[in-house]
């Protein structure tokens, strides 16, 4: 397979975008909110089919090795067409952490399956009472002979009901003090004893789910890290989701939605309409950029152009 990283950007620009315009199903373009798996599992199956579902992963392991720069490019293609995210948790989260961390086994065991979109992940970190103070988390795990006996209560788990893998931490030692006696685990969440119940939100939709555990029992080989000492898992998990935070991506889509929908309605001229859209984007000044689509993703609201200096 090509090592991407040998192109020039914008080769690479060139032919991420390529992919992205023949691949991606046109009418999956700018989703508002979350896609559904129903809705993107084609274009997860297609990247996965041809290589790209895993661009910063080794190349030995499936991935495309891309270098941090090229990574950049790709997710900009992908936002600057409108493509959805998928679940990503186990590409962005659960794979980068076992290579770090895992065994062979887990590795061997967890990464095709990522790779194939058989196993989709969702995290079981806050609890009620343990959000902003993570280590205050009570969901415990008992050791008991070769395996993990977990009870408890997880919030806030996006798509778990989407998932069919939970990564999560749980108190394995209850005497150590609280950042040392926590362990990161796996688990499928059909093992008996796990209930996934959605949270509906105030528009009506589901994307955050309570999952429940009773007597949850889990092999000790699922166990990232040495036991009791998944706080410095976590830690490093977190660390790869840093890439996932501050894309322009989101409120990019509304103010298109909201230039075409103003548009179709004469609106482009109205000075009203073009006073409050620029106080829309111009306190997004640091998030509205300059690239050739986004400058046509504007062009409806084309009198209001002056506006946008970026
Ligand atoms: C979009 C989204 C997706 C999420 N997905 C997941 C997921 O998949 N899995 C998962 O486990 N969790 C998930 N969460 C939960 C998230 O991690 C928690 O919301 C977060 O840890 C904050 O916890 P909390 O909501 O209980 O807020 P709290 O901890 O109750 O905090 C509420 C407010 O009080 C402030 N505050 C808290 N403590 C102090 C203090 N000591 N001093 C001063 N101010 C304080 C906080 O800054 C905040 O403003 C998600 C949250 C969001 C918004």
């Amino acid at each position: 397979m090509t090592d991407h990283n040998t192109m020039t950007d914008e080769a690479f620009r060139a032919e991420a975008r390529s992919f992205i315009e023949t691949h991606y199903p046109p009418d999956k373009r700018h989703i508002i909110g979350r896609a559904r798996w129903s809705e993107i599992r084609e274009w997860y199956f297609t990247l996965s089919r041809h290589g790209w579902i895993a661009p910063a992963w080794p190349r030995e392991h499936g991935g495309m090795g891309l270098s941090p720069g090229k990574l950049l490019v790709w997710i900009e293609e992908q936002e600057r067409h409108g493509a959805a995210r998928v679940p990503d948790h186990g590409i962005n989260m659960v794979g980068p952490t076992l290579l770090q961390i895992g065994t062979p086994e887990q590795v061997a065991h967890y990464l095709p399956r990522i790779l194939s979109g058989e196993h989709l992940w969702a995290r079981g970190y806050s609890e009620p009472g343990a959000g902003s103070d993570l280590a205050s988390l009570r969901t415990t795990g008992d050791v008991d002979g070769s395996e993990l006996v977990i009870n408890g209560q997880k919030t806030w788990s996006t798509m778990a009901h989407e998932s069919t893998h939970m990564y999560m931490l749980v108190r394995t030692d209850r005497s150590a003090p609280k950042h040392r006696g926590i362990s990161f685990v796996l688990l499928p969440l059909d093992t008996p004893g796990i209930t996934v119940r959605p949270i509906r939100d105030i528009v009506g939709e589901a994307n955050f789910c309570d999952v429940f555990f009773d007597n949850v029992r889990v092999p000790l080989a699922n166990v990232v890290g040495p036991l009791h000492r998944g706080w410095s898992v976590a830690k490093t998990q977190l660390g790869f989701e840093r890439l996932m935070h501050g894309s322009p991506k989101t409120p990019e889509n509304l103010l298109l939605r909201l230039s075409e929908l103003a548009g179709r309605a004469g609106l482009a001229d109205d000075p009203l309409f073009c006073d409050r859209f620029a106080q829309l984007s111009g306190t997004s000044k640091t998030w509205v950029r300059c690239t050739p689509g986004s400058r046509r993703s504007y062009a409806a609201a084309s009198r209001c152009r002056p506006m946008f200096r970026c």
